[in-house]
């Protein structure tokens, strides 16, 4: 059986074969650097990292996720903050990789940077005037839309459909609305390159589209992005790659993640609802945050709330629960398989809600063994398993001790349970109840036991 994957271009799912044997070339458009990532933008970093774990099991896999840093945003960032534009990049450049780092996010094969392209941006550039599908307008250089009968085929929308909404304001210089751009003029404070139409920069598409050829080669095996960049951006890398290499496939499968929301809400910082990683990761554990982004199927809408968040929460305790006081040598995690049944809901489409019912009935598997043999074996297969979804990579010691859950600390518990002990040997049970009770306000649940008490975090 193949993995299958749902491509956009096809509107279906399709078996997923690459075009070399045995080998795989992805790209991802990566973020425009010029602030923190929020959590939207999170989610297609976390869900084609899982993909990309996925697809290690079987291929060699080449994998790219460019860099924006050149684009009109940051200009505008570099104004309104008076800070060069090489500070502004390099500072979210290393906090979007931190960031992503914390969600278990592994870094690509290849991470290539816009601003260290701009002569292969060029060079197609030049090369899809030559070709008769790109023409220059005062130190402007558009892609005729016209040109490429097969332009729409991605996004499913016919010029027509285009014209009526494209706005009605069209730059003079343009032959057609739907025209875009591929290079413009720089003014002298804004970046730019000498190019054979004047100094100037790239537009957004003509990046992504000079990158992957650069790293993957003409035609790639999937290339990945959030559905809101189905159009323009990816229609237009389309048909600039298709033009310019005289008709090849650019890419054989086209996967898009879906948007996530904020209350029902659409996250965007005109509604100030923006919640970023940076800030995530100081409350949460960032597997919770990565599972949370996992819950749902990849190509639904994700409604994210405080309750998302919970759940995932409560999901990892039970996991962590399962394998807890276990001690399982890594010899043994290294040769143990995931189970079958999540490594099939993944394959299939990265079924992903799949794959986590399949890893609890392991837990439960786990929770009612008794005999030693098997719950080492068990919990192997639960660490194999949490490789794959990048999960269960802390101890569970610490998962359990080492976090706050926001309300109380782990040394403030540990001090009111030594008071509690105090208190219970001088047969002060009230006071000892109390605490009991001050804790589950706060979210800490405890249990006595003749070996002493312990706490677990109530969710
Ligand atoms: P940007 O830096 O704005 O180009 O976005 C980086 C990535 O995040 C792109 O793949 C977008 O499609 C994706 N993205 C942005 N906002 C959201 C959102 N609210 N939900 C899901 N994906 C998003
Ligand atoms: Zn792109």
């Amino acid at each position: 059986m193949s993995i299958v994957l749902h491509d956009t271009r096809e509107g279906r799912k399709r078996p997923f074969e690459p075009l070399v044997d045995g080998e795989v070339t992805m790209y991802l458009c990566g973020p425009t650097v010029y602030n923190y990532a929020h959590i939207g933008n999170a989610r297609p970093a976390v869900v084609f990292d899982l993909l990309t774990r996925l697809l290690r099991r079987r291929y060699s896999l080449r994998f790219a996720r460019n860099i924006t840093d050149v684009d009109d945003k940051i200009n505008k960032a570099s104004i309104e903050t008076g800070k060069p534009i090489e500070e502004i990049t390099a500072r979210f450049i290393k906090a979007y990789n931190d960031d992503m780092g914390a969600l278990g996010v592994r870094p690509p094969t290849v991470e290539p940077r816009a601003t260290e392209h701009i002569q292969e941006m060029i060079a197609m550039i030049e090369t899809l005037i030559e070709k008769g599908f790109a023409y220059e307008a005062e130190g402007h250089v558009l892609f005729d839309v016209s040109s490429n009968p097969d332009y729409g085929a991605l996004s499913k929308r016919n010029l027509r459909e285009m014209i009526a909404g494209s706005r009605v304001e069209v730059a003079p210089y343009k032959k057609a609305a739907h025209d875009f751009v591929l290079w413009k003029p720089s003014t002298p404070e804004l970046p730019g390159w000498d190019s054979p139409w004047g100094r100037g920069r790239p537009g957004w598409h003509i990046e992504c589209s000079a990158m992957a050829a650069k790293h993957l080669g003409t035609t790639i095996d999937i290339h990945a992005g959030g559905q809101d960049l189905v159009f323009p951006h990816h229609e237009n890398e389309m048909a600039q790659s298709t033009c310019a290499h005289d008709g090849a496939v650019f890419a054989r499968y086209w996967v898009h993640n879906g948007f996530l929301s904020i209350d029902h809400e659409k996250m965007s910082k005109s509604l100030g609802n923006v919640v970023l990683v940076h800030d995530l990761i100081e409350e949460f554990p960032g597997e919770v945050i990565r599972l949370a982004l996992l819950s749902a199927h990849y190509r639904q809408p994700l409604d994210w709330s405080d309750e998302t968040l919970a759940a995932a929460k409560h999901m990892l305790d039970r996991l962590y629960g399962a394998v807890r006081g276990i001690d399982v040598p890594a010899e043994a995690i290294a040769a143990a398989e995931p189970p079958a049944g999540l490594v099939e809901a993944l394959e299939d489409d990265l079924n992903t809600p799949k794959a986590m019912a399949e890893y609890f009935a392991l837990a439960r598997e786990l929770n009612k063994a008794s005999d030693d043999d098997e719950r080492v074996r068990l919990a192997a297969i639960m660490y194999a398993a949490g490789e794959l979804m990048g999960l269960l990579n802390e101890d569970p010691e610490a998962w359990f001790a080492g976090k706050t859950n926001g309300k109380i600390t782990p040394e403030e518990i540990g001090t009111l349970l030594e008071e509690r002990k105090a208190a219970r040997a001088a047969r002060d049970f009230e006071r000892a109840d109390e605490i009991r009770d001050t804790l589950a306000e706060v979210g800490v649940l405890i249990e006595d036991s003749p070996s002493g008490t312990t706490w677990r975090w109530d969710n």
